[in-house]
């Protein structure tokens, strides 16, 4: 067979530069202890900051959505598929961050795409972070507009752009970076564009659920509707569901209604899905020691790491990568811990830039000191073992 986009070079490629990616079959609900490829491991790889996509009230409340409403939305939000419980948890979503309304998208991903390729148009400019999430990336690429990439969380750099820009513009940043785990300057951010007549635009997705008692990194520093005129953060990471949301003015609510395609042509997610992530705002109000208890772990992690000299980064969130540079000895680290019964994911281009192959740990609520010990004892063994190669 004839093979017109060269698939078998470019596997072969991949496979050498240790860049080739397996996907590991889970046999558990998600959690601190999981079965993996029938073997226990220890996870230190989810999203799931607060422990709660397992939670049995998450559970019941998906439960008893499903007997009230089936399992399919069967329509897009603008056909039928739009059902009591989205616009709750729409009411309910623009509150919780503090803005007059918000839109339910059925990913961060589409979330993304969908509202940075609607509200740009080719000759505008949008700026994003060196290290910004691929969806905020690709978003500016459907856009058509100018992409400016700055270095990251240089706003220095930012403003110097901005100044010699005269087209509409948008800054995009993440919040808690996905990779690194630091937070972007946001307070220093939001001066400068407004100064510079830009809106910003804030990808919450590590934030919400951890930061600012939960409420996300709006709260932790007080920033404005016009301080982030656009705000967005997903359902499926901290708070344990699935999906995402825009918050923001009524006027960029019901503009992305009218046209942000990747909300109009896409099936709503199931209503069930709705019903968890509202159950999840209740557990963030009622049960606030999961995101106390998360600190506390944070900090236990970066004290125990400190004293056994491993090379921690400046990141104050769940996310807490260790650096390694060479992809193969990223990957070797990553299988050497597996086979200690330990799961951290092994993080290489191009997900993150060239030469930065680094193990992003991640932490959360349900996790026992104890059990960051034995990782850290290991990794500083298998540090060892590695090094001498
Ligand atoms: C995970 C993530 C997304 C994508 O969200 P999904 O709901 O998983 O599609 C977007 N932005 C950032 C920064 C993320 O980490």
């Amino acid at each position: 067979m004839s093979d017109p986009f060269q698939l078998g070079d470019r596997l072969r490629q991949r496979r050498e530069q240790h860049l080739y990616r397996r996907r590991r079959a889970l046999h558990s609900a998600q959690g601190t202890h999981i079965q993996c490829d029938g073997k226990p491991l220890l996870n230190f790889c989810s999203n799931d900051y607060l422990s709660l996509a397992n939670h049995p009230r998450l559970i019941s409340a998906a439960k008893k959505a499903v007997n009230t409403f089936g399992v399919g939305s069967g329509a897009s939000h603008l056909v039928i598929g739009h059902s009591c419980l989205h616009q709750q948890l729409e009411e309910r979503l623009a509150d919780w961050v503090g803005r007059p309304r918000a839109l339910l998208f059925s990913t961060g991903y589409m979330a993304n795409m969908g509202v940075i390729s609607a509200l740009l148009k080719r000759g505008d400019t949008v700026f994003q972070d060196k290290v910004n999430h691929a969806s905020l990336l690709d978003g500016a690429q459907l856009s058509r507009a100018r992409l400016v990439r700055y270095p990251h969380c240089d706003t220095e750099h930012l403003q110097r752009l901005l100044s010699a820009t005269d087209t509409p513009s948008l800054v995009v940043t993440d919040s808690i970076f996905s990779m690194d785990g630091d937070v972007a300057p946001l307070m220093d951010m939001a001066r400068t564009c407004q100064n510079e007549n830009a809106w910003l635009m804030v990808d919450d997705a590590h934030g919400l659920g951890v930061l600012g008692r939960g409420k996300g990194v709006l709260a932790e520093y007080n920033l404005s509707q016009s301080d982030v005129p656009v705000y967005m953060a997903t359902l499926g990471k901290a708070l344990g569901s699935y999906g995402a949301f825009v918050a923001g003015s009524d006027d960029l609510i019901e503009f992305l209604i009218q046209f942000s395609r990747s909300y109009i042509y896409t099936t709503a997610i199931p209503p069930a899905i709705a019903a968890a992530s509202l159950e999840s705002l209740s557990l963030l109000e009622t049960e606030t020691w999961r995101i106390d208890r998360l600190h506390s772990l944070i900090d236990y992690f970066r004290r125990a790491a400190a004293a056994r000299q491993l090379p921690i980064l400046s990141s104050q969130s769940a996310i807490q990568p260790f650096k390694i540079g060479d992809s193969e000895r990223a990957v070797q680290i990553s299988e050497k811990l597996q086979a200690c019964g330990i799961l951290v994911g092994a993080i290489r281009p191009p997900t993150v830039p060239v030469n930065t192959a680094r193990l992003r740990i991640t932490l959360q609520a349900d996790h026992q000191e104890i059990e960051i010990d034995q990782l850290l004892d290991t990794l500083v063994s298998v540090f060892h073992q590695t090094d001498q190669q």
